[in-house]
């Protein structure tokens, strides 16, 4: 079966069109992540390469020849920038500039008007180049592991693996050659990048919709003013952790913290002004423990921490640290930040649940407001 390779250029282009338009509108445009965005200028690169490709058949050809490879490996250039914003990494300017500009050169002295394999074997290098770089850069991963991420890098690397062995036909066997026209000719390689375009299209829309996916999780456990995790996210994370400290053995505290007259503050100085006190607390917080730690914000002014590996009396050093970088934040809100009491407990093997522990902290925290505030107390719900 013969495959007329200017019908397949106008499949692919076809196929290029209508995906990328697709791609652009249902995913760039509402997700605007940045690989969503690269993979669209790659398929608008490849588009236009594969039309430029078309006019070598007419005396254009000198011409066509040049950009139509520069267009193509700019494409390949695209899909690396895509693969690297996938780790959250900018792709360096001078290479997405310097790989097609030497590409175009090559075939632009190798004789485009009569030779029609121009600069083909510098194309042919820097296609399964960056191509190859993009698989590495998916291999390399992103923030999370992704199944869909490695779809991507095995089809980068099976389309890598086909361009160089396609440069090793070009050099060994030559492009007139009846091997390479029949393994690695035009035809099959129009093939090849409609399969590959087909593949990292589905994929990159799964990718999106799994980020999508994960921001609103992580959104739903968030509390909206402060970050920290809200009520229900800390409840159940804490109980996870509760569980692995009480199968470990191991031992860890409940830090239940509650600004004083939290309500003064709103009532003098406005409630943005609270806003602002709720938001340092949160800071503080965070500042005073390591980042595995759980910090939640669990009502109005109301914070909770839960601390495995500190004893009882470490965390009431945490609490004071807390305290401490709290009423520094007073001088960048220009009003004088409250002060804060503290009820904790510890928590180890024989502990019981987070309700019973929860009321433990409650009720040492009641003592240290009935004690005159701005201290914290611990609570005998020792095991
Ligand atoms: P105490 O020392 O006994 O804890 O006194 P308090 O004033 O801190 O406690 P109270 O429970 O009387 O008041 C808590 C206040 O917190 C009342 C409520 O308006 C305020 N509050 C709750 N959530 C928010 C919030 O998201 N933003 C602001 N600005 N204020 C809030
Ligand atoms: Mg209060
Ligand atoms: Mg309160």
């Amino acid at each position: 079966m013969a495959l007329d390779t200017n019908s397949l250029r106008v499949a692919f282009a076809v196929v290029a069109f209508t995906v990328g338009i697709l791609f652009y509108f249902a995913d760039y445009l509402s997700t605007r992540s940045p690989y969503s965005g690269w993979w669209s200028v790659s398929l608008a690169l490849f588009l236009l390469g594969s039309a430029a490709l078309l006019l070598q058949e007419t005396p254009f050809r000198w011409l066509a020849n040049p950009i139509g490879n520069s267009l193509l490996v700019s494409g390949a250039c695209a899909v690396w920038a895509s693969a690297r914003s996938v780790r959250a990494l900018h792709p360096p300017v001078w290479i997405l500039i310097a790989v097609p500009a030497c590409s175009a050169v090559a075939a632009a002295v190798d004789h485009p008007d009569t030779n029609q394999w121009a600069g083909d074997a510098v194309f042919l290098a820097f296609m399964c180049l960056m191509i190859g770089l993009a698989a590495r850069e998916l291999w390399l991963g992103g923030p999370e592991a992704s199944r869909i991420r490695m779809a991507m890098c095995v089809a980068a690397a099976a389309v890598a693996t086909f361009y160089f062995c396609r440069l090793m036909s070009f050099i060994l066997d030559g492009p007139g050659s009846t091997r390479y026209n029949t393994f690695f000719g035009s035809a099959v390689t129009t093939l090849v990048g409609m399969a590959f375009l087909a593949v990292a299209s589905f994929s990159m829309f799964a990718l999106s919709s799994e980020n999508r996916a994960r921001l609103l999780k992580s959104a739903a456990a968030q509390d909206g003013l402060t970050g920290l995790l809200n009520r229900s996210a800390f409840l159940q994370d804490a109980g996870d952790e509760l569980r692995r400290i009480r199968l470990e053995g191991t031992h860890g505290s409940l830090v239940l913290a509650d600004l004083d007259h939290f309500k003064e503050v709103n009532d003098s100085y406005g409630h943005a002004a609270g806003d602002v006190a709720l938001k340092a607390f949160a800071g503080a917080c965070r500042a005073a423990v390591r980042s595995g730690d759980l910090v939640g914000r669990i009502g109005g002014e109301e914070f909770i921490l839960l601390v495995p590996g500190i004893s009882a009396e470490r965390a009431r050093l945490i609490a004071t640290e807390i305290s401490n970088r709290f009423e520094t934040a007073s001088a960048a809100a220009r009003f004088p930040m409250p002060t804060a009491s503290y009820g904790i407990v510890p928590v180890g093997k024989g502990t019981a649940d987070l309700d019973e522990l929860i009321a433990a902290a409650d009720a040492a925290l009641y003592t240290a407001k009935s004690r005159g505030r701005d201290q914290a107390v611990i609570g005998r719900h020792e095991d």
